[in-house]
């Protein structure tokens, strides 16, 4: 995965992006190697060119803001793979998303609504609130707030730690 993280010219995390993404921003001379060392460790090698895991624009830019798109396989990100009620971690084809407030009852499609669920759960919760079918949730589904914390979720360790100094965070939070 020879993903590399861009930063604005403040520092701040703003995209991941394709390492040939950057090749071209770093040859247009609108990044440059965030670290400002060229240890080897710190680059990926692609096709004879070292290029940094981590690259910052070299001018001002004002970044929209973007919303986490709301879809399964990022609810399944968010909770991390494991029902959120029984516990256990599954694969993404056992799970489910379940409706806490049930949608035959008209309980809305949101963050707040949605969790993943494996199938034995699911079943077992028919259409009922979890407090009806007694059982209790891990946590109360949220909104993530930060789309490139998020992002992150989504990437092995092997890569993220070259990435992690610039978001401010701990790897218990990651
Ligand atoms: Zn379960």
């Amino acid at each position: 995965m020879k993903k590399v993280l861009l930063l604005d010219i403040h520092n701040h995390p703003i995209n991941i992006c394709s390492w040939k993404r950057a090749l071209i921003l770093l040859m247009k001379g609108k990044a440059e190697n965030a670290r400002k060392l060229n240890d080897i460790e710190s680059m990926i090698r692609v096709e004879n060119q070292l290029i940094p895991r981590v690259i910052k624009l070299t001018y001002e830019l004002a970044v929209p803001y973007k919303e986490l798109p709301f879809c399964r396989e990022n609810i399944l990100v968010r909770d991390e793979f494991v029902c959120q009620y029984c516990g256990k971690k599954f694969p993404a084809s056992e799970l489910t998303l379940d409706h806490v407030f049930p949608k035959s009852r008209l309980g809305p499609d949101i963050w707040e609504n949605i969790v993943a669920c494996c199938k034995e759960c699911n079943q077992k919760k028919a259409d009922r609130t979890p407090k009806e079918a007694r059982m209790k949730l891990l946590r109360r589904p949220y909104r993530p707030k930060d789309y490139l914390l998020f992002e992150l979720k989504k990437y092995p360790e092997s890569i993220v730690r070259y990435w992690r100094a610039f978001f401010n965070i701990s790897p218990l939070q990651a």
